[in-house]
């Protein structure tokens, strides 16, 4: 794609939506972390209602400690792998206790090496909390990037890359939240929605959904 249409892409999502954000409910950065750990192969919404209960109880280090693994779970059984998340839900706020004085670091290595945090997870709380312009490549966003010739890459790495290099520096920090919405909604896995798709015209999927 040429950078003209690059821009005019997200001059559009952007005049669609000016101030795009997470659907994950949080009011704090250790709320969206662990929302985040949570959403790993789970919908926001399902996440939303498991937190809606858990954080009056537990929405800070100390208290998630307090409350204790097996306690824990019963607020997230409802979610998928909620056994292990529970476990990286505990051993992440005890670090963040011992190494970082129970608050959430402004930076990638410390993220990364909390339990159940990975490379998507740190970007989308760099970007989200801190307002770093990091974009964290989701299902939705390699999609979207690949079909549209956006950010081709055979991976997730690839992509985010990619991304990083192409999307015009004053789209960069909502660029993610973006393309996450626009996968999710418009052009969805199963059947794009082509016929009502602003971007359509710049768009170089091959297998358009006919009009
Ligand atoms: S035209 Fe279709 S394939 Fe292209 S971005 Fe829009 S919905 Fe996706």
């Amino acid at each position: 794609m040429k950078p003209e249409a690059r821009r005019e892409l997200f001059a559009r999502l952007a005049e669609l939506n000016p101030k795009p954000t997470t659907e994950l409910a949080y009011r704090s950065p250790f709320e969206l972390l662990v929302a985040v750990i949570l959403s790993a192969q789970a919908t926001d919404v399902g996440v939303n209602k498991a937190t809606r209960r858990l954080f009056p109880v537990a929405n800070t280090p100390e208290k998630m400690l307090a409350l204790g693994e097996e306690k824990l779970k019963p607020f997230i059984s409802s979610i998928g792998l909620f056994n292990a998340k529970a476990a990286n839900v505990i051993a992440m706020s005890r670090l963040l206790i011992e190494r970082h004085g129970g608050k959430v670091p402004h930076d990638r290595d410390a993220l990364e090496a909390l339990p159940g945090v990975g490379r998507k997870t740190a970007n989308v709380v760099l970007n989200t909390a801190f307002g770093e312009p990091t974009i964290a490549v989701d299902t939705h966003i390699f999609r979207v990037a690949n079909r549209t010739g956006l950010a081709p890459g055979k991976t997730v790495r690839a992509v985010e890359d990619k991304l990083m290099k192409v999307v015009p520096p004053e789209y960069r920090l909502d660029a993610h939240h973006w393309l996450i919405l626009h996968g999710r909604y418009v052009c969805k896995a199963r059947k794009p929605d082509c016929p009502n798709c602003v971007i359509r015209d710049l768009c170089a999927y091959k297998a358009k959904t006919p009009g």
